[in-house]
């Protein structure tokens, strides 16, 4: 899995560190177990999915986390992102929608002995009473970047959130300065619909 990554141009060696360091295996359905270390998104119930390893890469080189930092993930899925920030030095306050997914992510953390913070509600409207956040990624797709995380943000930040219709999207890198938002895109992601107040309805 690494060399793939590699290969499609993942360069930051604490990304590449992490990812080779966290077992994807322990994150997927019984049936899935045998392709945890495919290049592929995989089933993780409740119509939901865990995001390609090469998606999870990317978005997490360019939040360009910092040991320590405080970062938002808004979308626990299965806990694997949360975990790769966690194995890089991030404290992670991580927000999922489905109950029962986060109930199997917190069981995850507590196994590998992982303090990561997380609740279950729309975080689309952020989690305000730890923000300033130093990162926000978003692991599902919204139809706009929300104001509500962009005001999150602290001075420095990054927000990493794909953007765009249902089916395809472009991943927003959105950097927080003094005084305005600067913003890169990169295009061709897919990803499932963030539903909430300030998502998908
Ligand atoms: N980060 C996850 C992982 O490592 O397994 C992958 C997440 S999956 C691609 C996207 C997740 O976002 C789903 O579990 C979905 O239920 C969740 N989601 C969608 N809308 C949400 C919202 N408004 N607030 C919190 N979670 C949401």
């Amino acid at each position: 899995m690494i060399s793939v990554l590699e290969m499609k141009g993942i360069t930051d060696p604490k990304v590449l560190a992490a990812m080779a360091k966290v077992e994807r295996h322990l994150f997927v359905e019984a049936p899935f177990v045998n392709r945890a270390y495919e290049d592929s998104a995989l089933p993780i119930g409740h119509e939901q999915t865990i995001s390609q390893p090469y998606t999870v890469a990317f978005m997490t080189q360019a939040l360009a986390p910092k040991p320590a930092d405080r970062i938002l993930e808004v979308g626990t899925g299965s806990g694997y992102q949360a975990v790769i920030l966690a194995t890089m030095g991030c404290g992670v306050f991580t927000i999922e929608r489905h109950l029962g997914l986060l109930t199997s992510a917190r069981k995850m953390f507590d196994g590998l002995k992982l303090r990561i913070a997380s609740k279950g509600g729309d975080g689309t409207i952020g989690w305000s009473e730890f923000a300033p956040f130093d990162g926000i990624i978003v692991t599902a797709g919204a139809p706009e970047v929300p104001e509500s995380l962009k005001k999150q943000l602290a001075v420095g930040g990054r927000l990493v959130i794909p953007v765009g219709d249902r089916d395809v999207q472009k991943l927003v890198i959105m950097k927080r300065t003094e005084d305005s938002y600067l913003v890169e895109e990169v295009f061709g992601f897919k990803f499932v619909p963030l539903v909430g107040k300030n998502g998908w309805s």
